[in-house]
Parts: structure tokens; sequence; C-alpha cells
């Protein structure tokens, strides 16, 4: 497969205004999953071993176009047709076959183009053309037609190049949207096969379809890791202790400058840390203004970053280290509490408790700590 692709001409237009894409910049550079549409394609065809790629583009002096030097870069026409012209008569490469593809469809399969491949060289069709069926209804002027007729064009498709030269020459002044349109309209004189294509497969014609496309594949998760840890003493008394925003009564008592909740400090911190921010202390030293203050305060500061930067929680994961107060018997009041503080579902929250086992400061019941780990999605 991957010999035969090394002598396929594979033709990438990529001219075309952005008109309709309504940005500064054209849309062939805009991002579709960290890489540029245009650099998308590129490695996509090299990494299926193609060699004779020409890129066909309006603006020659582009300078995003010189890191693709070892491309045959041809100047595109005013028209669609035009271009795939210019790429048919000026080209270097010589071949039995050609693929045309449109770089504005950024989702490109190994599978399809296999099967293209496969229906030109073995079962020697003249136009390969991929479709996928209409599943809206579809109208004309009020009137529904029927839908299960309906055939959506796409590319890559396939031809014996010198077929296409021909029709090319003998349709010199027709606009086409494709190629393949040149022979469906010969009235059966060739061998034309229709791929039907499941997967996704959609042209950017529009800035909104491309930053929908961004968020249907973005799994950029970002982790963070938050640890706090408090002194504790013990009264006489019941107090009120906060953990996780809820009020626990026990006979503890935590020091500290602010109201003391381990828990949500160390979960402020990870996402602080999730976020690639400085912690806690930088955002609210131990300043007079910062005294008994109130959790909830540092962890919207955080929730504000995070929602800034269009993430939201994925899941946290809680590690709560203390001989006294026993977190158990308070487990649901505290779960309750995080899943409404944080605006998420209880299911994404792990909670878990141990002790120190007697050893150590923590173990003495001096401390209580807490571990938060937690993991930022795309919003
Ligand atoms: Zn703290």
């Amino acid at each position: 497969m991957t010999l035969i692709n090394s002598k396929i001409h594979f033709i990438l237009l990529a001219g075309g205004n952005s008109l309709r894409f309504s940005s500064k910049t054209n849309k062939l550079l805009a991002k579709f999953k960290n890489k540029n549409l245009l650099t998308h394609n590129i490695e996509f065809l090299k990494e299926l071993k193609f060699k004779k790629i020409t890129l066909i583009i309006n603006n020659l002096k582009d300078k995003n176009i010189n890191i693709f030097r070892d491309l045959e870069v041809i100047k595109g026409g005013e028209t669609r047709s035009e271009s795939v012209k210019n790429a048919l008569y000026k080209s270097k490469f010589r071949s039995k076959y050609v693929l045309i593809h449109d770089v504005a469809r950024p989702l490109n399969s190994q599978k399809l183009i296999k099967k293209i491949v496969k229906n030109l060289v073995e079962k020697k069709y003249d136009c390969v053309v991929p479709y996928s069926k209409c599943s809206d209804t579809a109208i004309i002027n009020h009137n529904n037609i029927d839908r299960e007729k309906l055939k959506l064009i796409k590319t890559p498709q396939g031809f014996i190049k010198n077929k296409l030269i021909f029709l090319h020459n003998k349709n010199n002044k027709k606009i086409l949207t494709d190629d393949s349109q040149l022979f469906r309209n010969e009235n059966n004189k060739f061998k034309i096969k229709y791929l039907l294509q499941n997967e996704i497969n959609i042209k950017i014609t529009y800035k909104d379809e491309l930053e929908t496309l961004n968020k249907l594949v973005e799994n950029n998760i970002l982790v963070g890791i938050g640890y706090d840890i408090h002194r504790i003493i013990k009264t006489n008394r019941n107090n009120l202790l906060k953990l996780g925003g809820a009020k626990i009564k026990s006979k503890v008592k935590v020091i500290s400058h602010s109201d003391g909740d381990v828990i949500l400090h160390a979960i402020t911190d990870s996402i602080l840390g999730a976020l690639s921010l400085r912690d806690i202390g930088t955002y609210f030293p131990n300043v007079k203004k910062n005294l008994n203050r109130n959790s909830i305060d540092f962890l919207n500061y955080a929730l504000n970053k995070m929602n800034s930067k269009k993430k939201m929680i994925n899941n946290i994961d809680l590690m709560i280290v203390s001989e006294e107060p026993k977190i158990n018997p308070h487990f649901k009041k505290i779960l309750d509490s995080i899943s409404k503080k944080l605006d998420i579902n209880k299911n994404s929250i792990s909670i878990k408790a141990t002790t120190n086992e007697k050893s150590g400061l923590i173990g003495r019941g001096d401390f209580i700590a807490c571990w938060s780990n937690i993991s930022l999605k795309e919003n």
C-alpha cells in the first residue's frame, strides 16, 4: 500500500479565499488539534508515504509555506477548477493515478485512502468518490426531498490521471465544486465508484465549525496536585471544624491564619497547579486582610481562573490524613459540600481518609493533612 502511495500524485487544494470563515487569518492556517489545517494534512500524507505532493496555494509568499520545502508548490487559479488544472498541467510529477483533496477537510482517514487507492489500482475504476448519507431532513422550497437518495460528496477523490486531464480540457470553462462531476456528467462512459464513508469528514467553511470540531477531538486533560497541612490542638469542648466547606463538630481545633479548611486549601492548590499558576499563599498571603478568611474565597478565586481558561473539573481524588477528627462519620456531609462548592457530580469525587498509624506528628494527632489530585478538561 505505502509503495503504491509513493507513486501516486496527490494534489492538495489550499487555494480559496476563506471569505466565509470570517477571520483575519487564512482558515488553512487556523488551528486544529494544535496544528494548522495545512500541516495536519501534509503530515498525514507523509505518514502514508505519499511523495509526489503538490500544494496549490494562492499566496506563494506566505511565510508559513516555507516549512514545506520538500513539496511542490504551485499557484492556484481564480476558481477551484483553475487551481486543479494548474496542478495537472504544471506539475513535474508523472503518475498514472491522482488524488485530489481539499485541505479544509482536516479529518482524513487512512482507511478511506486505502479504499480509494484499491479501487483505482486493483478494481480499475476511473473515478473514486467518497460520500456520506444525509441524516437531516432535506427540503427544497418547503418540500421534503427523499434524503435516502442524497449523496453528500467529499474529498479526497481518486482518478486515472490522463482521463481527468482529458475531461478538464474538454470542459475548459466549466466551474466545478469537485472533479468527479466531470466523470458523472459523461453518461456512464467512465467507471465511477462511490464509497460510502461513515466516518466524520466535514469541510471547514465557518470558524464556528472549526471551534466545534476542536472541542470534539480535544483531549487536553490538565492535572494538578495540592497538599495542605494544619496544626490542631485538643480542647475540652466541641468546636466547629471546617472540612471541605462542611462544618464538623469535634473536640479538636485547627490553628490557622484563615479558617483552616485543609481540604479546600488542597483542592484550591490543585486547581491552581493544573492551570500552571502559583500556590494559594502567593495569592492570599498571611496578611491581616486574610485573617480568619473563609476558604471559599480561595476556592472561588481558583474556580474563576479555571472558568476563564474554559476548563472544567473532570475528576478529583482526595486523601485526608487525620487521627482526629475521624473522617468516616462525616464522609457524606463532606462529599455533599464539596460537590456543591465545586458544582460537580458526586461520582467525580473520591474522598479517601487514612490515619498515620500513630506515627509522626500527624499520627500523634498534632496535625491534619490533605492531598488533592485533580484533572481538568475542556469546557
Ligand atoms: Zn491551609
